[in-house]
C-alpha cells in the first residue's frame, strides 16, 4: 500500500485541512511555503496521466474548496503536481501541491 494510501486509512497521521467522501487535504510533512497542503484523492490512482475526467472536476471542485479554507482563494496560491520521473514525482499516488501565504518565486 502507498504512503499516501496508508494516509486515507489512518495508519499514518495527517493533520487534516478539509476532507469529504472522496478527497482528502492534508499539510505537507515538509512544507515549501508558509502554507503547504496536499490534496489527494482517497482512492488510489497513479498520477495525473490516470485520473478520469469526470473525477477531475470534482476534485476541482474540492481544490477550491481548500483554497477557500485556506483564506487564500483572493490572495492567490501556486497548484502543482508532479507527474513521473522527469516530473520529480517522489509519491505514486495523486496529489496537488497548494502553495500559499507568501509571494512564491517565479518558475516559468
Ligand atoms: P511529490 O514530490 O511526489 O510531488 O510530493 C510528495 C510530497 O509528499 C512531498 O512534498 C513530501 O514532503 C510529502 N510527503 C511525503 N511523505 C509524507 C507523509 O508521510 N506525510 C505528509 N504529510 N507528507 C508527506
Ligand atoms: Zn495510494
Amino acid at each position: 500500500m502507498c504512503i499516501f494510501c496508508k494516509i486515507v486509512d489512518k495508519e499514518i497521521p495527517n493533520k487534516t485541512v478539509l476532507e469529504d467522501e472522496k478527497f482528502l487535504a492534508f499539510e505537507d510533512i515538509n512544507p515549501q511555503a508558509k502554507i503547504h497542503v496536499l490534496i489527494i484523492p482517497k482512492q488510489h490512482i497513479d498520477s495525473f496521466e490516470h485520473v478520469s475526467p469526470e473525477l477531475m472536476a470534482e476534485m476541482t471542485s474540492f481544490i477550491q474548496k481548500v483554497a477557500k479554507v485556506l483564506d487564500v482563494d483572493s490572495s492567490g496560491y501556486r497548484l502543482i503536481t508532479n507527474i513521473g520521473e522527469n516530473g520529480g514525482q517522489e509519491v505514486p499516488h495523486l496529489h496537488f501541491h497548494i502553495l500559499a501565504g507568501e509571494k512564491l518565486g517565479a518558475l516559468v
